[in-house]
Order: structure tokens, then C-alpha cells, then sequence
């Protein structure tokens, strides 16, 4: 049988994914039909971004699952026309661009390099950063992302504490989870990073008694998701000098709106969600195999518990 692909993306994703999406699905040896349209009743599978046109499922009635092609499903757990399998996206290639923007930002503060480049003024000015190991560094978030960047700052040699749902245990790294957790894992972060999912349990994780809990001028990563950190209080937080700077890169509502206070803090560094994006050619080999896995009657990868949310 011919399994029918429903490619439901804005135009220009078409236009990145079609021939990766075509080599990747030629390698599985699986019968297929990609499109951007299909009569709804015909639809096996749906490679899905959560802007698309398609919001209510009920007319597919032959659906097998709906592939996303973004790391973060928000937007789709809560839609109740969905009621066959929802996979998210877990590409190396997109990991591996989070690892290298979490690393950069990380090393930013570590090595105070703001006070290189910005201290030019014919002063001779000699600081000294300590090394990795005395840097103690807190990742909340220990999934697919969150692992990757503590494993990578573990290897530079920082002193790696992660905060996760359930409990893990990952070498070289102090793994504390639950509510009972984060006290402990925002007392040490001198540098925090935001690796959590917008779940209704993780909005504002970052609120007026969290960020009361962090070090002194602790500085702060944001490439999760806006809801996660209450923006009033941690405006008062920069303000007070409680929060050092904060590096963000995700927001409640995106492009960040330019009256908003955040673009001309000057303890704020913005940058437009793109922290990492899907990788076409690395995508598309997760979702072929996806659907190679529902013609083959094998349990799909990367599943969402839409109960969790994430
Ligand atoms: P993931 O594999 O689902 O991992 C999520 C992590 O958060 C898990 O460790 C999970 O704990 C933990 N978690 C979830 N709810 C929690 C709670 N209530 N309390 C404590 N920990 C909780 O997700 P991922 O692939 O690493 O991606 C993380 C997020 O990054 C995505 O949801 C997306 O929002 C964001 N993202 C941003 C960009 C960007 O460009 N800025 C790109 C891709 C993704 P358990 O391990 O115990 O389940």
C-alpha cells in the first residue's frame, strides 16, 4: 500500500523540505505519495508545523500519526481534534545547534567577555576568569536539549547541576528533580539555562521566589520557551542587580514587540528564537523513519505524552 504524505507547512518550508524529505523517504523503501494537498480522507500521515493551515484532524479520518517538524508542541497538545499519535521533533542536527548556541552563551559570562570587548578605552585592564570548574552552572531541563548542553559544559569542565521531572542519574552531573529539587539547583547557578517545554507546570518556573533563590548577579539563558519566566519579575530582578544579565532568546509573544522593555534593558541581550532550528536534512531522515515504522507496524519515535504536554 502507498503510504500518502500531507506536507502541512507554510510555502517556503515546502520549498526547504521537499527534495530532503523525498531522498529521505526513498532510502526507507517505502511506498509513498508526498504532497502539499490530498483529499483529508486519504491522509496516512501529516509532517506538520503548528502554524499551518490544518487545525481541526476530525476529516482525516484514515490518519496514522501527525509528524511535527518543531521540538516544541505547545501548540498542539491541547487541540482535541488530534487522537492518533503526535511525535515531536529530535533531530541530531538541531540538538547539536542548541549544544553550540547554549555553550557560546555560556561562555559569554563565564569569561566575562563583555568586559573585554566593551572595556576598550586604552585601560589596561587585567581580569582573570576563573576556570570551568569553579563555575557552577544549572540547567533546568534534562531532555533531549537540556542533556546534550550539560553533558557538553560537563566536558569543558563546569560544575553541572540539571533539574528534570523525573529522577536521572547522568555521570558528571548533580541531578536533582521534583519540586523539592529547585531550590538546591537555583542556589548554586551562577549561570542558568532554560531548557524546560511550555507545559501548564512550567509556566513561570522563573517567578519573584524562584529568582530570589539564585545567587547574587546570577545570569540567566533563555532558549526554552517565553512562559517560562515571569517578565515583571525579572525585570525588577536585573534592576536590582538580583539577576546579573539575562540572555533571551524566546518570548511570551514573538517577534518581541518593540515597545516592550526587554529590547533597551541594558542588562538584556535579545535574540530572535533562533537559538536552533530544525535541520532539513537531519529532520527529514526522523520523519522517513517515522513513517517507515508505521508501514513496518513498529512503535514510532519521540512520542508526546499529551497529558505532560511535552
Ligand atoms: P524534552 O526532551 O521533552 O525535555 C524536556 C525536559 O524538561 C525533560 O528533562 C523533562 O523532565 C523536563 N520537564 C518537563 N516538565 C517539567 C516539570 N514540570 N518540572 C521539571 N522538569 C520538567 O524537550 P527538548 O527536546 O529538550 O526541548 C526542550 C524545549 O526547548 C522545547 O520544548 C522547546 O520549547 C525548546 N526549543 C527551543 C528552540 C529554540 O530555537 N529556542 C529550539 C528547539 C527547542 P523529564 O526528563 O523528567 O521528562
Amino acid at each position: 500500500m502507498t503510504a500518502n504524505i500531507l506536507f502541512a507547512a507554510k510555502p517556503d518550508r515546502w520549498t526547504t523540505y521537499e527534495a530532503p524529505l523525498r531522498r529521505a523517504l526513498d532510502a526507507t523503501g517505502v511506498a509513498y505519495d508526498l504532497r502539499t494537498d490530498f483529499p483529508p480522507e486519504e491522509v496516512h500521515y501529516i509532517v506538520y508545523a503548528p502554524n499551518s493551515a490544518v487545525q481541526d484532524f476530525t476529516p482525516y479520518t484514515r490518519l496514522k500519526a501527525v509528524l511535527n517538524l518543531w521540538a516544541g508542541v505547545e501548540n498542539i497538545t491541547g487541540n482535541e481534534t488530534l487522537t492518533v499519535p503526535l511525535a515531536r521533533m529530535v533531530d541530531h542536527g538541531l540538538t547539536q545547534g542548541m549544544v553550540e548556541w547554549v555553550t557560546g552563551h555560556t561562555l559569554r559570562y563565564h569569561l566575562g567577555m563583555d568586559a573585554d570587548i566593551l572595556g576598550q578605552d586604552g585601560t589596561w585592564r587585567k581580569h582573570v576568569p576563573p576556570l570551568a570548574a569553579d563555575r557552577k552552572v544549572t540547567v533546568l531541563g534534562l531532555g533531549e536539549l537540556g542533556r546534550a548542553c550539560a553533558e557538553t559544559l560537563v566536558s569543558l569542565g563546569f560544575d553541572v547541576t540539571g533539574w528534570s521531572r523525573s529522577a536521572k542519574e547522568i555521570p558528571g552531573i548533580r541531578c536533582l528533580h521534583g519540586a523539592e529539587g529547585l531550590p538546591k539547583a537555583l542556589a548554586t547557578a551562577e549561570i542558568l539555562i532554560l531548557l524546560l517545554p511550555d507545559t501548564p507546570a512550567t509556566e513561570n518556573t522563573l517567578n519573584a521566589d524562584t529568582l530570589a533563590r539564585l545567587p547574587r548577579g546570577a545570569c540567566l539563558i533563555n532558549p526554552g520557551r517565553g512562559t517560562l519566566i515571569d517578565d515583571d519579575a525579572l525585570l525588577a530582578a536585573l534592576d536590582s542587580g538580583q539577576v546579573g544579565h539575562a540572555t533571551l532568546d524566546v518570548f511570551r509573544v514573538e517577534p518581541l514587540p518593540a515597545e516592550h522593555p526587554y529590547w533597551t534593558h541594558p542588562n538584556v541581550t535579545v535574540t530572535p528564537h533562533i537559538a536552533s532550528e530544525t535541520r532539513p536534512d537531519t529532520a527529514s531522515q526522523v520523519i522517513a523513519e517515522n513513517v517507515r515504522r508505521g508501514e513496518a507496524g513498529e512503535p514510532f519515535l519521540h512520542l508526546v505524552d499529551r497529558k505532560l504536554g511535552y
